[in-house]
Formats: C-alpha cells, sequence, structure tokens
C-alpha cells in the first residue's frame, strides 16, 4: 500500500521550487536576462580549477575498477583520514578516520544524524528562521520539530525563547551558521552560552542532549568573520558538512558527519549514525568524489563574486529604502517584508519580474529570501527593478 505520508511529501513541491518553475516559464515567455530569479541556493561561481584538473587526472591515472568501486560502508578509509588531518590542522579537532562518516550530502548527513538520535514522542529544537528540510528529516524519525522564534536583532541564538524549548524530550538541537536564510553567523560568545545551557539541561534531564551543526556554508564568510568550530565547546556535537557550496558541487551529492571525539556516548551514536545511514540506503557516498576529496581540502570557490553581489545588493536595496541586515555569510539576504504579509509581497514583486521567497517556510513570516548566487550582472540589472517596488510602498 502506498504511504500516504510519503506521498504528500513527493506531492507537494516546496515554495521554492515553485517560484523557479514559475522563474522558468517566465525565462521562456520574457527572455533569461529580463527574470530575476533570486530564488535558488545553487552556487553560481564555479568549482576551483583544481577540481576539475584533479578529476581528469584521476580518470586518466586511476585503474577505473577500484575507483568507481564501492567503498567501505561509512567511507573510504583513506578520505577519511585525510579529512580528519585536515580538521585538525585547522580547527585543532582531535579527529580520527573512525570519527568520520561520509555522506551523500548535508540533507543525508542530517538526516542520518536526526534517525541515530531521535525518535517517536522526542523533540528537536530549531532555531527560526531555519531551513524548511530540518522539518521533513525529523518527522521522519517520528520525533516532532519544536521550533525557538526568531532572535530579529541579529537572527543569531533567541536565548530568552529556547530556555522554554528545552525539556526532558529533548533529543537534539540543530544550529546552522552561516544561516540559510538570514546569512547570520553565530558568535562564539553564543556558542559557549549555548554549549553552557545545552550541558545544564543535560545534566538536568540526566541524558544526552545533541547539538547537530549544519554546516554547508562554512567557508562562505566575509570580512574576516570567524566560525567557531563547535565541538570545541559542546562535547556531544555532530558535526554535519557538505562541499556543496565551498566547492560548488551541489549535484555531485558528497560531504560528511563528524562526531566529536569527545561526544560521551561516542562509539554508540557513531554505530547509530552508521545503521541510520544503512537503513536510510546511503552507505558508500559516490566514490568518485570521496577520492577527489583529498586533493581539494581546504578549497573554496571564489568568494570575491560572492562578496561584490552581497554588497552591491545591500546598497541597492538599502538605499531603496528597504529594511535589512547585511548578512555575514552564506550566500542569502533576508529582508524585511515591507507589508506584514510576506506572501502578498513576493506577489507583488512578480510584477517587476522579481522572484523571491517567502520567509513563512522558514518559519519567520514577514521577511523574504533573496538568494544572491546569481550573476552579478543580474543584481546590477534587478536593482531598479527593486527601486520601483519599494516605491510601491512609498520606502
Ligand atoms: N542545510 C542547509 C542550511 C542548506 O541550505 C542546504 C542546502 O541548500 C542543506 C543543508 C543541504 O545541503 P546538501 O546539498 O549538501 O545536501
Amino acid at each position: 500500500m502506498i504511504v500516504k505520508k510519503m506521498q504528500a511529501l513527493g506531492e507537494k513541491r516546496s515554495v521554492i521550487r515553485e517560484i523557479f518553475e514559475y522563474g522558468n516559464a517566465r525565462r521562456k515567455e520574457i527572455g533569461a536576462e529580463n527574470v530575476f530569479d533570486f530564488s535558488l541556493g545553487n552556487p553560481s561561481v564555479p568549482a576551483p580549477d583544481a577540481v576539475g584538473e584533479a578529476l581528469i587526472k584521476m580518470l586518466q591515472e586511476s585503474d577505473s575498477v577500484s575507483l568507481h568501486g564501492y567503498t567501505s560502508a561509512p567511507g573510504d578509509l583513506g578520505v577519511r583520514a585525510s579529512i580528519a588531518e585536515y580538521l585538525n590542522k585547522t580547527y585543532n579537532v582531535g579527529a580520527k578516520p573512525s570519527d568520520l562518516y561520509m555522506t551523500v550530502g548535508a540533507a543525508a548527513s542530517l538526516s542520518a544524524c536526526l534517525s541515530a538520535v531521535a525518535g517517536a514522542g522526542e523533540e528537536v529544537v530549531v532555531f527560526a528562521p531555519f531551513f524548511p528540510e530540518y522539518r521533513v528529516f525529523t518527522e521522519q524519525t517520528g520525533a516532532s520539530l519544536r521550533i525557538v522564534p526568531a532572535d530579529e536583532t541579529n537572527f543569531e541564538i533567541n536565548f530568552d525563547a529556547l530556555a522554554d524549548a528545552l525539556s526532558e524530550k529533548t533529543a537534539a538541537v540543530i544550529i546552522n551558521s552561516p544561516n540559510n536564510p538570514s546569512g547570520a553567523v553565530i558568535s562564539e560568545a553564543s556558542i559557549i552560552r549555548l554549549a553552557e545551557i545545552l550541558s545544564a539541561a543535560e545534566e538536568k534531564y540526566g541524558h544526552v542532549i545533541y547539538l547537530i551543526a549544519d554546516e554547508p556554508y562554512r567557508e562562505l564568510v566575509y570580512d574576516d568573520i570567524a566560525v567557531p568550530y563547535v565541538t570545541k565547546y559542546y562535547d556531544d556535537t555532530l558535526v554535519c558538512y557538505s562541499f556543496s557550496k565551498s566547492l560548488s558541487l551541489p549535484g555531485e551529492r558528497i560531504g560528511y558527519v563528524l562526531v566529536s571525539p569527545t561526544a560521551k556516548e561516542h562509539d554508540a551514536v557513531y554505530a547509530a549514525i552508521c545503521g541510520a545511514g544503512r537503513a536510510l540506503g546511503y552507505v558508500c557516498a559516490p566514490s568518485l568524489f570521496q577520492k577527489l576529496l583529498p586533493h581539494c581540502l581546504g578549497m573554496v570557490s571564489d568568494l570575491a563574486t560572492y562578496k561584490l553581489n552581497r554588497d552591491l545588493l545591500y546598497e541597492g536595496l538599502s538605499s531603496s529604502g528597504f529594511t535589512l541586515k547585511k548578512p555575514d555569510g552564506a550566500f542569502y539576504l533576508f529582508m524585511k517584508s515591507p507589508e506584514a504579509d510576506a506572501n502578498a509581497f513576493c506577489e507583488r514583486a512578480k510584477k517587476y519580474e522579481l522572484l523571491l521567497v517567502p520567509g513563512d517556510d522558514f518559519a519567520c513570516p514577514g521577511y523574504v529570501r533573496i538568494a544572491y548566487c546569481v550573476t552579478t550582472e543580474q543584481i546590477r540589472r534587478s536593482l531598479p527593478a527593486f527601486a520601483a517596488l519599494a516605491k510601491e510602498y512609498s520606502l
């Protein structure tokens, strides 16, 4: 029998996808250059040249059977050793290959971690605004989401509301820094405070509470902003990393989970992540792209373009009268809608061929997300349209 819950998930397209499909139709009608599509978080900057060069070399020089063969279920040991060495050199993590589980991107990392540590009747705490798929990944485990409302002053952590959200049911807390959709980076002081609160909650409720650090945008930061490495502050941390954004490889589906070497139930939780990967059918992440990683660790696609886009857009929108905070990282800008209903605002923006995403899906109504991983030319050409839209609201 068809599982209705899954059918419903498959039939309901995400709002972002709906807008993107609308953009495709408009591109056909009026030409791609006349549509200002800011809907998708698909990197617009190519992967570093070294990625293509390494792939060609591997294909030319390696034995194809071993290159394309299955790796061990949690990932190739040599690849995991290289990643551990890189993390230790860069963040002083103390990681070993046996702390790492290779996955098909951050989505699979999150799904495996949540399946490993959360179950029926338990809760996973998330901070608005958050990536909408957290709900899907959490609910497939039988657990439910507990949403902490946004701190609209800086989109960091709303500590006042966090106290109410934690309970004996809390299995895990997810943070995402740099953040999709706000672009906010959680400061070291906030991570320290969060770690203290979670440690006290572990003590009070007598069980481990996992801090899941969703980090596909770790390297996408501007103006020398530091992104603290969370395992240093909280022992029971699971890092969900992906190369989708840092290396502009979203379609290749490659990432990993790092179980903090200091996690109290380290071996059991690592085994549970391997088990969840097995149950979900995620074992043995793509072999070619696993083996590419040792050649590319620490490389990042050209950040200068994203920074230029951010600066142009921020200046343009601010001078048109919109209310927004300059994002520190990722490639999203989260702007206050000039009318309370962000859906109505996004509909009105379509008149100017501006495709924006309402914040409602990110659990933050009254805001819109603008993905600036587009060409700089698109940003420049869209600014008069934003100015005309602002005029409609007398900003
Ligand atoms: N987490 C966040 C916050 C994201 O924005 C995304 C993708 O956009 C993901 C996870 C999933 O990333 P991946 O492509 O590596 O599965």
